[in-house]
């Protein structure tokens, strides 16, 4: 928490925008077509949407599926560029052509799916390709690759091949390729959604070490409310719109709403509320067993 602070500090003291993602009244449509090319329908996947998200910050995404999350994380980074609004990221207009790989830089995503990310035969290769393609020199490229490599943790895995890595450390290969890339901004889509609990604690925790450690920003989309705990903000969509956002605890209080939204609470926090209706008198938005079993302690 101090580090972050200070982070954001020294950001400030040395004038760089304090934030690094700002999406202004986006609007995204998917235009469906038939053979002749008649428009035979239109979706609204990000409708007039306003995110403002600090450098430094960890950001989370919640919605269920087709609610726009993708749609969104696509226009951090200059994949798609909005039809209406704007979005601006660390300063530039992801609309400017000419900026794209700058954006791209700054902003890296890491997707569901590891073994569509994975090109390298060697673990260290793969990490080093970023950096490569953008004409870092090759000494500057290894010192990224380590790094890169430490802070996911897999660094003992560099000269290993990623077939033979579980789902949780090829993802983690991953995360560490854009961060050679020595990005601002990390944006992950849903990239635990194909690991087991284990893969998906080894990637969550690397990812809450960069930004802790290195202040690099996380926005984190997922439908794991565990996940979600840490985050310092949380934005919850539905059809396309922004229809919650706050502190995990201010949205997890909220367990009618976002049960209406068909997604649901931590378990932690739905037993609180369970136990809440049913007369025992717990503060809103338990987050942690531990807060339960201290609040229940307080009453017995
Ligand atoms: P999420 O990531 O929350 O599941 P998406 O951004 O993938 O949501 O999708 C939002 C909406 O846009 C959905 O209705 C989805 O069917 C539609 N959509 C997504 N990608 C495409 C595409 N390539 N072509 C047409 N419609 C799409
Ligand atoms: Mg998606």
């Amino acid at each position: 928490m101090y580090l972050k602070t200070y982070l954001n500090y020294r950001n400030f003291l040395m004038g760089y925008k304090m934030d690094i993602v700002k999406a202004k009244n986006v609007l995204y449509e998917y235009i469906r077509r038939d053979d002749e090319g008649e428009v035979i329908g239109i979706t609204t996947a990000v409708d007039h949407v306003n995110m403002d998200i600090k450098q430094g910050d960890f950001i989370a995404i919640l919605g269920h599926n087709g609610s726009g999350k993708s749609t969104l994380a696509k226009h951090f980074n200059a994949i798609l560029v909005p039809e209406e609004g704007t979005v601006i990221v660390d300063g530039v207009d992801t609309s400017e052509e000419d900026k794209v790989w700058d954006i791209r830089q700054n902003a890296g995503m890491v997707f569901q799916n590891p073994d569509n990310q994975i090109i390298g035969q060697v673990v260290e290769e793969d990490v080093g390709f970023g950096p490569e393609n953008i004409g870092v020199p090759t000494e500057e490229i290894w010192e990224r690759v380590e790094k890169s490599l430490k802070s996911v943790g897999m660094y003992e895995y560099r000269k290993n091949s990623p077939n033979k890595l579980s789902g949780g450390q090829k993802q983690r290969i991953s995360i560490a390729g854009v961060l050679a890339m020595k990005p601002k901004c990390i944006i992950l889509d849903e990239p635990t959604a194909m690991l087991d609990p284990k893969g998906r604690k080894e990637v969550l925790s690397a990812v809450h070490e960069l930004n802790k450690k290195e202040g690099v920003t996380v926005i984190l989309i997922t439908h794991y409310m565990e996940e979600v705990i840490d985050a310092d903000k949380v934005f919850v969509m539905d059809a396309g719109k922004v229809v919650m956002q706050g502190t995990p605890r201010q949205v997890f209080t909220l367990v009618d709403d976002l049960k209406s939204l068909r997604l649901d609470v931590p378990q932690v926090t739905l037993l609180a509320w369970e136990l809440k209706k049913r007369g025992i008198n717990l503060p809103d938005g338990i987050l942690t067993s531990q807060e339960l079993v201290d609040e229940l302690t307080k009453l017995y």
